[in-house]
């Protein structure tokens, strides 16, 4: 049992394609497949990733419609039925106003309502981007009633996590979902092939580290992130 039900409805705030589902594919599949509507806000096209594909198929120019489709198609295989961008600029959001930011994203917790928002955990991100869009959610999630906050469950990136944050609140086992959330991951084609690449060499190493590479991509963790006042 992965313990993931159908809930209201699921809204993933992430600055970049690819962060939807690299590290929580799995779990937003659960919850898609068990019929909860899901939103996905997100912040930038990646269009200064310096992935290009393996061998390249984008350039500078073209990247940004390749990672707009490539987020479409992960989004399909997500079940993930309403993609909302922001149109912020990739590597910068750490330097918009985040009330401006957080105004974005209230606007469509409005309206789409969510019991469950998965971002990053904030400071927690690794990536300026990450910590600064799942900051923005935080604001946004502040200004509504105490008894209407959705659970914020954040992703956290740095290696000694549970050293730094303490035990994850929910550890999902994706196992049986694994195909499908490949699926996902793989529809990032110009940045998957790169992270494919290490997992291989990391798998082809030793028979347990082979294991060690199945295991934590049929498992993900989240952290509830507390709503301070
Ligand atoms: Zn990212």
């Amino acid at each position: 049992m992965s313990g993931v039900e159908k809930t209201r409805h699921l809204l993933l705030v992430f600055p970049h394609p690819d962060d939807e589902s690299f590290g929580k594919a799995g779990t937003v599949l659960l919850f898609t497949k068990a019929g909860t509507p899901a939103t996905l806000i997100c912040g930038t096209l990646g269009e200064l990733g310096r992935n290009m594909g393996n061998p390249p198929f984008a350039n500078r120019e073209t990247l940004p419609k390749i990672r707009k489709k490539e987020l479409e198609d992960a989004c399909k295989a997500l079940g993930v039925g309403d993609l909302r961008l922001l149109g912020l600029r990739d590597k910068t959001v750490e330097f918009e106003d985040p009330e401006y930011v957080a105004d974005r994203i209230e606007e469509v917790i409005r309206e789409v309502n969510p019991s469950i928002i998965m971002t990053y955990y904030p400071k927690y991100g690794v990536h300026p981007d990450h910590d600064a869009l799942s900051h923005a959610t935080v604001l946004a999630v502040k200004r509504l009633p105490k008894e209407e906050r959705p659970v914020v469950w954040g992703s956290v990136v740095v290696r000694n996590a549970e050293e730094v944050v303490g035990k994850p609140d929910f550890v999902i086992d994706v196992s049986s979902v694994f195909e499908e959330k490949m699926a996902a991951m793989k529809a990032h084609k110009s940045q998957y092939q790169g992270l494919f690449a290490r997992m291989e060499e990391q798998m082809a190493s030793s028979p347990e580290a082979r294991a060690e590479v199945i295991a934590s991509l049929s498992t993900e963790r989240y952290w509830v992130v507390p709503i301070e006042d």
